[in-house]
């Protein structure tokens, strides 16, 4: 499931590629992916509008409209954005990429649910295998309310350890549960809470009033580090996430201990293992994250 590198490795891509386009039409053989508005209205609202602005809030996608209207797209499960040109088959019942490369090999990239036409001849996609994304349509002025109950972002320059450690300050449960838990700190889920704790030496089930100040410090430090890191290796491709070009990132390659139960820790030669906390597949090494006495 993307997290905050994956979603900003799109935001990104899309800066580049389709900043200043405007929509000239919109398709989908999917619409309750459209969730807040019906579809047909979604397509008139957005039909001829530009795009000015792209950001990223916690794991969502915005994209500014010149008619002061924002597209919501979060990319839940297996959603991933593509750019690039395709053309429907009716042979194939589906659109085929006009393209050669990734987009058009990667069979991970072949799930088009949901295409915006761009006035540069290309097009904007929605591949998404499991059909949990979803698009939302939202006033300018009121797509802050959307975020109310959302923590702050991790990455911003004034987002200091200080207030890191406030954020926990009353909290009672497992530490990791919390790291996912976006009304806390936004943007972080499975992947990098695990890597986060591994890299801070913190036990994933540790509760949060055991844990010191230099704890938190030393995971505030590793959670700057690491999603830099994976931003700058274009997200983790351990799943179905693809960049807006269809290609892979790199994180995968240096993720430490998810995925890794059986291998042996990068540390201290341990074997790394696999738990179930709060039903989520969690990955730590026990030598090195020992829970506190
Ligand atoms: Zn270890």
């Amino acid at each position: 499931m993307p997290e905050l590198p994956e979603v900003q490795t799109t935001v990104n891509g899309l800066r580049k590629e389709v900043l200043k386009r405007t929509f000239l039409d919109f398709w989908t053989d999917t619409p309750k992916i459209v969730k807040n508005v019906d579809a047909n209205d979604f397509r008139n609202v957005i039909k001829n509008e530009k795009i000015i602005e792209v950001r990223r809030r916690a794991k969502n996608i915005l994209l500014y409209l010149s008619n002061s209207q924002v597209i919501l797209i979060h990319l839940k499960m297996t959603g991933h954005l593509l750019v690039g040109n395709w053309a429907y088959s009716e042979s194939e019942k589906g659109w085929v990429s006009l393209v050669e490369g990734p987009i058009k090999d990667d069979p991970y990239n072949r799930f088009i649910r949901v295409i915006f036409f761009l006035d540069d001849g290309r097009q904007l996609a929605l591949c998404d295998m499991r059909k949990f994304a979803k698009i939302e349509l939202w006033k300018d002025e009121d797509i802050e309310t959307v975020f109310a109950d959302v923590g702050p972002e991790p990455l911003e320059d004034d987002f200091r350890s200080e207030d890191f450690i406030d954020l926990f300050r009353q909290k009672k449960g497992k530490i990791k549960q919390l790291l996912m838990d976006q009304s806390i700190i936004a943007g972080i889920g499975n992947i990098y809470a695990s890597e986060i704790l591994f890299e801070a030496g913190v036990h994933p089930e540790e509760t949060v009033p055991r844990l010191t100040e230099e704890d938190f410090r030393r995971m505030f430090m590793v959670m700057k580090d690491i999603l830099k890191r994976a931003i700058g290796a274009g997200g983790d491709s351990f799943s179905d996430f693809r960049n807006i070009y269809g290609e892979r990132g790199d994180f995968q390659n240096i993720m430490k201990v998810y995925g890794k139960d059986g291998h042996n820790c990068t540390y201290c030669d341990n074997m790394i293992v696999k738990t179930i906390i709060g039903g989520r597949g969690t990955f730590h090494c026990p030598n090195c994250q020992k829970l506190k006495k």
